[in-house]
């Protein structure tokens, strides 16, 4: 805290890494506190991606405690971090889940260039030109355009990749044993819809840079 105080978040931020993976299991409030304070760090880093994971983790394990306020400030329907506009949500949450399979279909699960990683940054914006022309997104909500994004499968031709191994993912709820859509309330007990808490859109950053 005193590093944050004197302006120093890099510093902050190691102190607060080394408290959350201290933590013992047992202290739930201990540990949102950390996560919490992890995140303003990031907050202060220009992390934002980041800080929205602390603080997705954080308000799960005390939703009455500052992190839930925080959280539900700064993510859009997607469970994202919110942009300027909700083309620019929808358009990162189109891009995330694309890089996201075309990463998830290489072995090392990186990019290997710049250049490889522009030239699929560029087909993903031209599918999307295509997508936002079809006018088909206009006034759907968004549990639809997850479900129209997830299912757009863009072919990545020029680096030879086999098929891409997508595997769908089904929520459930365990306890009553029935399938989640995306605007039902999550089962982990939060209050929030499925898709704004565990059920969320992850960015690029968060899946493959942590
Ligand atoms: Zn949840």
């Amino acid at each position: 805290m005193r590093a944050l105080a004197h302006h120093r978040p890099d510093l902050a931020l190691r102190r607060f890494r080394a408290a959350v993976a201290s933590c013992p299991a047992e202290s739930p409030e201990a540990l949102s506190r950390y996560l919490y304070w992890l995140a303003q760090s990031l907050l202060k880093l220009d992390q934002p991606e980041l800080a929205l994971k602390s603080l997705a983790s954080a308000q799960k394990l005390r939703p009455r405690g500052p992190a839930r306020a925080v959280y539900l400030q700064r993510i859009n329907d997607y469970g994202m971090c919110r942009r300027a506009s909700v083309e620019l949500d929808d358009f990162y949450a189109f891009y995330s889940l694309q890089a996201c399979a075309y990463l998830g279909s290489k072995p090392d699960r990186r990019f290997d260039s710049n250049t490889e990683k522009d030239a699929v940054t560029r087909l993903i914006a031209d599918a999307w030109r295509v997508l936002v022309g079809t006018g088909k997104l206009k006034k759907l909500p968004v549990a639809k355009k997850l479900k129209l994004f997830k299912a757009y499968t863009l072919a990545f031709p020029l680096f030879g990749l086999s098929q891409s191994r997508r595997c769908k993912t089904i929520a459930v709820d365990f306890r009553r044993n029935v399938a989640l859509k995306g605007d039902e309330r999550c089962f982990c007990g939060s209050g929030l819809p499925y898709i704004r808490c565990c059920g969320r859109t992850v960015s690029l950053r968060e899946s493959f840079f942590e």
